[in-house]
């Protein structure tokens, strides 16, 4: 099976390089050249646009950022559709609105594209151990075709259903990675303006009900003061955003997610946006005082 990769970041890098030490042919496209030269350097092939990865492909994945670039990635010039064989499989596994993802997948149906949705959990480390959680819209028999190559990235891969439904279970993963940061940051501010040690509260806590992966990992990057992305707060702001306007399409009460996507507004609005989303702890102690 020929394999072909778009977008090589922070998430798309390591998780082409697994598929490539898996034994898979790969032919990648980044639009900057540093993007693309650690994998070239590994062995991967480099193709001069989405259309040419497509072209030489069975199955091409994605991991850009927003909607809008999955649809330049996807349906724009030099895009897959333009240099898709016939059969093709495009996965894409950037975080972007079920309703897009659906819409994309729609029109690329129409010129002979199979697409499946696959949004990840489980960060950078994730990407780079192959633990990723990936959730996948779209039809059985592709998801099955593209099993294999699921498993060099992740630990599991779960189909959800139809298209768009793997970004629905993203965005509901979503709502709780960022509402567990929030109150992280809010439980660790608390802690500090209260006078006690924040590392002694959350080596407690991790003893007890209150015991989460984001206490565990995002907790440490907060006390070690380390806002180096991982993921930036920008992203996190995007995907709020998602989850903020699907909430308002179907008429849905979402308290939590609503002060959660004002947080990362903030973030944003305070020139925040490329550190990653633990820095929300700093943001809550400028507004708290020593
Ligand atoms: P990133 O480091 O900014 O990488 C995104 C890559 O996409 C960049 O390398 C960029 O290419 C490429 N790109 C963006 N727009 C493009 C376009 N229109 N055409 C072609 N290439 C384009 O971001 P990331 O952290 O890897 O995140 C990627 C996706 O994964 C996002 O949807 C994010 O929400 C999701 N995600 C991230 C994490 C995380 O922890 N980081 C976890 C789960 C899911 P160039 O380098 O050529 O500019």
């Amino acid at each position: 099976m020929k394999v072909g990769f778009i977008g090589l970041g922070i998430m798309g890098r390591p998780m082409a390089l697994n598929i490539l030490k898996g034994g898979f042919e790969l032919t990648v496209w980044a639009r900057r050249a540093e993007s693309m030269a650690p994998l070239l350097e590994a062995g991967a092939k480099g193709a001069a646009s989405a259309a040419e990865v497509a072209a030489g492909c069975d199955v091409v994945f994605s991991m850009v950022a927003d909607a809008a670039d999955v649809e330049q990635v996807a349906l724009g010039a030099g895009g897959v559709a333009e240099g898709a064989r016939a059969g093709l499989i495009y996965v894409d596994m950037s975080t972007i609105a079920p309703a897009a993802a659906e819409s994309i997948s729609a029109r690329l149906k129409d010129k002979g594209v199979t697409m499946l949705d696959a949004p990840v959990s489980g960060g950078e480390v994730g990407a780079i151990n192959g633990g990723l959680t990936i959730m996948v819209g779209g039809d059985a028999d592709a998801f099955a075709k593209v099993e294999p190559l699921f498993a060099r990235m992740g630990k599991a891969a779960t189909l959800i259903g139809g298209p768009g439904a793997g970004q629905v279970a993203k965005a509901c993963n979503q709502i709780l990675t960022g509402v567990g940061v929030l109150a992280v940051a809010e439980a660790f501010n608390f802690a500090r303006k209260s006078g006690v040690d924040a590392g002694k509260v959350r080596e407690a806590l991790l003893g007890g009900f209150a015991y989460s992966r984001i206490l565990e990992n995002h907790g440490q990057r907060m006390l070690d003061r380390n806002f180096k992305p991982g993921f930036k707060a920008w992203m996190h702001q995007k995907d709020m955003n998602i989850v903020m306007q699907e909430a308002h399409r179907l008429g849905l009460m979402l308290p939590s997610s609503a002060a959660t996507a004002q947080l990362f507004n903030a973030m944003v609005g305070s020139g925040m946006g490329e550190e990653d989303s633990v820095a929300a702890l700093k943001l809550l102690e400028s507004l708290s005082g020593e």
